[in-house]
């Protein structure tokens, strides 16, 4: 008698059993990858994780990872597509050498995934999608349900990352990972995590539904959008220490997690965001804007954000001033290194004070110019200590 084969129906409508000569498991329908989870309390339980854990890596030694629609405990595969060829698998941990180097196509359509899955330092020649759409040498994650988080640590993805209407229960991480396409989110229960992650196309996180927090902390976002506007990010979006090709997209992003850490309760984060904000849209108004800015907005009164940063700045120019008084010694009656500190102190501090102690209107140029950045500064520091201390 021969076993009956698996019913599961691909996207193509071709059954498992016919396309993979899949047999099915004991009385069921279907194949061993296909069949629902066994209840905690069957008997078979830890059997059918046992079987369906092996039967992963024996699709995967075979060069095999089409998983369309399995339900698999879960999925690891480390290192995967290195120069080596060997990847780990979680059941027995042992190292299986793989003929092939890269994946062409990794297809989760419709799978259920209650573990983990985790592609670290994974080259991945084709697009990993979570999106309904299918192409031809895809990594494919279509409607895919996974309950614990998603790993792309290290990993090369030269395609796109799209999880567009998956579901995942925990967390997802892109954590110094390149995406050479473009990245899209619909949403996840965890926090998402891109830290140090280089994002060469577009990202589009606007239908992004994020329980948790969202991190680009030190990502080079490279694309020439990046959509989040009207992402519901319920914890923090942060971008500390990324860096933008486009200011445009640093605007938009730096905007959006300002607001969900002042949503957070976390002021100093969403400065900082605000700063960045500002330093964007300098960065895209027209040269002879954006150049005189820099040194007076930006670096010298930056942004009205970090008053420390001020006080230093007005201690330079003060020390600055003061050296100049001391060198050229023309300036009032007074003479020596004291005296020009004094001077230069109660210049800078009292507007006015020095323009009628000058001999010569040579030596009165200086004096007003520290006058006139000592009437910004102050009111400046003033501003910045009350709006970061005081509120
Ligand atoms: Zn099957």
């Amino acid at each position: 008698m021969t076993a009956s084969l698996c019913e599961y129906k691909f996207r193509n409508g071709e059954t498992c059993g016919k396309t993979f000569e899949e047999e099915v498991y004991e009385t069921s329908p279907y194949c061993i990858l296909h069949i629902n989870f066994p209840d905690e309390s069957d008997p078979k339980y830890n059997d059918i994780i046992n079987k369906k854990n092996a039967k992963v890596q024996e699709k995967a030694q075979a060069g095999d990872f089409n998983f369309e629609g399995a339900k698999v405990f879960e999925i690891n595969f480390l290192r995967l597509g290195r120069d080596d060829g060997v990847a780990f698998l979680p059941s027995s941990f042992q190292c299986l050498p793989l003929k092939n180097r890269d994946i062409d196509v990794l297809n989760f359509c419709d799978a259920h995934i209650k573990g983990n899955v985790t592609l670290m330092e994974a080259t991945i020649q084709g697009n990993i999608s979570f999106k309904k759409a299918k192409r031809e040498g895809d990594v494919s994650f279509d409607d895919a349900e996974i309950q614990k988080d998603v790993w792309f640590k290290f990993a090369t993805i030269q395609g796109d990352a799209s999880f567009d209407l998956a579901k995942i229960y925990g967390k997802v991480s892109f954590v110094e990972a390149e995406i050479q396409g473009n990245t899209s989110l619909h949403g996840a229960k965890g926090d998402i995590s891109f830290i140090g992650a280089k994002i060469c196309g577009d990202a589009l996180f606007d239908k992004a539904k994020v329980e948790g927090d969202a991190s680009f902390d030190g990502a080079k976002i490279m694309g020439d959008n990046f959509f989040c506007r009207y992402a519901e990010i319920n914890g923090a979006l942060t971008f500390e220490g990324a860096a933008f090709k486009d200011p445009s997209v640093q605007e938009e992003a730096c905007r959006k997690a300002k607001q969900t850490c002042e949503q957070a309760g976390d002021r100093d984060i969403a400065d900082y965001h605000f700063y960045r904000e500002m330093e964007a849209k300098r960065k895209r108004k027209k040269w002879y804007i954006r150049y005189p800015e820099a040194p007076l907005l930006q670096y010298g009164l930056w942004f009205g954000v970090y008053p420390f940063r001020l006080l230093l700045n007005f201690a330079l120019i003060f020390a600055f001033f003061v050296c100049w008084f001391w060198v050229t010694n023309g300036v009032y009656t007074y003479s020596g290194l004291t005296d020009s500190m004094g001077f230069s102190f109660l210049n800078i501090l009292i507007p006015g004070y020095g323009i009628f102690a000058t001999t010569t209107p040579y030596h009165g140029v200086p004096v007003i110019v520290e006058t006139a950045i000592g009437a910004f500064m102050w009111p400046a520091f003033i501003v910045t200590f009350a709006r970061k201390y005081m509120r």
